[in-house]
């Protein structure tokens, strides 16, 4: 993540984050989960837009090893990187956004990527409604490590599942 946008990947008719994050600079004055007002089948004022949209890259965009296909518009996993106060783990974490919610489980690099974060003890932390309101994302390591210390692939998933259920019932 730290060598800058990976090489080739470009936004293309993604628009996710110009919809899903909150923008408080007043060009723009935006609240989470509502397309920007210069969302014109692209950025309108692209070559003038203002720094926080300059900087503002997902995950897809930062790390080289996702899939092509996570594009965020196309897949429904949005990722990005946040800071972490969580004892323990590295100070460098990510949200996982999955709006797909269960759909996600029968994708086994969601899998494989969930399972690198907790054995690597990098947070992570789990929201269905990226930008939409939900309050708190779910720290997922926690409950998470037994399984993969145990290299228990069922119980993984078994418990992914009953916190991503959790999660939809509370909205
Ligand atoms: S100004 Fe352009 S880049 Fe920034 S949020 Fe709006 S549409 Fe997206």
């Amino acid at each position: 993540m730290d060598g800058g946008p990976v090489p080739g990947r470009s936004f293309g008719e993604c628009e996710v984050c110009c919809t899903v994050f909150e923008i408080q600079v007043p060009e723009i004055a935006k609240p989470a989960g509502i397309p920007c007002q210069h969302l014109k089948g692209g950025c309108a004022i692209y070559d003038t837009r203002p720094d926080v949209c300059r900087h503002l890259l997902c995950g897809w965009r930062l790390i080289p090893g996702l899939p092509e296909n996570w594009r965020p518009d196309l897949s429904g996993i949005l990722i990005y990187q946040i800071t972490s106060a969580e004892p323990g783990y590295a100070s460098a974490g990510f949200i996982l956004g999955l709006a797909r919610g269960l759909a996600h489980l029968g994708d086994v690099g969601v899998l494989g990527f969930i399972q690198n974060m907790v054995k690597q003890r990098v947070p992570l932390f789990l929201n269905l409604r990226v930008g939409k309101g939900e309050a708190r994302s779910t720290f997922l390591n926690r409950p998470l490590e037994p399984f993969v210390a145990a290299n228990d692939g069922n119980g993984f998933i078994a418990m992914l599942a009953d916190i991503i259920q959790e999660k939809q019932l509370k909205g």
